[in-house]
């Protein structure tokens, strides 16, 4: 078997970019076509506002929205942030999903507005009937996102934005895990705001944009130009190849779960299959330590046990504290994402090399049990 080592299992955390990405912004860097968007007295700027114009329409093509929905942002950190930031109303509540990533947590907490969070059901889903459970005419923002960073799962967001809506808030989705992976249609979604980022589709890290279905927020400073271009070709990468490689993607996690069930019969998938992201799984190995089972797999795969935010904590995640895992189960999970640059024989390697591990460790356990 030749491959690239370690194979890299970890696209929810970054992905690199596209070689047509790199290709698209690397003149944009430089003298040949380097500008301020804003300077538009002289022909490197406008060139630059052109240049930009052509990168907001496919961005907001793959979202199928208006060009003068989306506001270019350095990603979907500073998006999540300036949604929770828009201006206050009488309402006082901010309702925030059990799933979130850590910035819309932490922007939701730093708001102003009284936080509360809707829970998840075990299967890793936001329903429907949860939400309507806390609702109420104080809540001014509900933030449910799309797909979930940590164990894939697809919320029924439409719907969602539906009983936000009759209630009269706003509704925001964390899109930044599925733009790019799986089609996202804000206007079917019915979304008011929604955040994604570039580098977790092959573009480049440092840009990311917020829909606005009422409009651009505005946002000051200098747009980095070669990073929204490279963007734009994300996007229009994205959109072309997307329906094939979630297939690709959604065999190959099979192919992974099936080799993976075949020695380990024991492991667990954390949340429902379906609907997840193509190429996404949290696995649970009941009574093992994933942290020392990542160590040991450190030169085979790049994995990690959760969100690479979390993992500096050390905390255990509370997404799968919020499905309803053990501590000792989340002690035992580790997260795999698979994405453009996997194969089949690094899918068979990664298998082999994690029931190593875990067989290594648990042999090791009953040994220490044994002194
Ligand atoms: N939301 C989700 C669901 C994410 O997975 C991430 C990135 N891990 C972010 C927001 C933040 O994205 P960025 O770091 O590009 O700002």
């Amino acid at each position: 078997m030749s491959m690239r080592l370690p194979v890299y299992l970890d696209y929810h955390a970054t992905t690199p970019c596209d070689p047509e990405v790199i290709d698209a912004m690397v003149p944009f860097f430089g003298s040949e076509k380097f500008g301020n968007t804003y300077a538009r007295s002289h022909q490197n700027g406008r060139r630059a506002a052109q240049a930009l114009a052509h990168a907001k329409e496919d961005t907001a093509s793959l979202l199928n929205a208006a060009p003068e929905m989306l506001t270019m942002t350095s990603g979907a950190t500073e998006s999540n942030r300036m949604v929770c930031e828009i201006a206050p109303s009488g309402r006082t509540e901010i309702l925030i999903s059990a799933l979130e990533h850590p910035s819309v947590v932490n922007a939701a907490q730093e708001s102003g507005l009284s936080v509360k969070v809707i829970p998840a059901n075990p299967d890793g889903f936001i329903l429907p009937e949860a939400l309507k459970a806390l609702i109420s005419k104080k809540t001014r923002l509900v933030s449910v996102m799309l797909a979930s960073h940590e164990i894939g799962t697809i919320q029924p967001v439409q719907e969602l934005a539906e009983i936000s809506h009759a209630a009269g808030a706003l509704f925001h989705c964390d899109a930044t895990q599925a733009v790019g992976r799986i089609p996202v249609d804000a206007t079917m979604l019915g979304v008011d705001f929604l955040s994604f980022s570039a580098h977790k589709f092959y573009g480049p890290q440092g840009i990311g944009g917020l829909y606005a279905r009422s409009g651009m927020v505005p946002r000051a400073g200098t747009v980095p130009l070669a990073l929204a271009v490279g963007m734009g070709a994300a996007c229009r990468i994205a959109a072309q190849t997307m329906a094939d490689e979630a297939q690709r993607l959604r065999n190959l996690a099979d192919t992974l779960l099936k080799a993976l069930q075949s020695s380990l019969p024991e492991m667990r998938v954390n949340g429902a299959l379906s609907p997840r992201l193509p190429g996404s799984l949290n696995l649970c190995f009941p009574g093992l330590d994933a942290e020392e089972m990542l160590l040991d797999l450190v030169a085979d795969l790049c994995l990690s046990t959760g969100a690479a935010c979390a993992s500096r904590t050390r905390k255990p995640s509370p997404v799968l504290k919020a499905i309803g895992l053990s501590d000792e189960d989340i002690a035992g999970s580790i997260r795999l994402s698979l994405g453009r640059m996997s194969t089949h024989d690094d899918v068979l390697y990664a298998a082999e090399k994690v029931i190593d591990a875990c067989l290594m460790q648990r042999k090791s356990c009953i040994s220490r049990a044994c002194q």
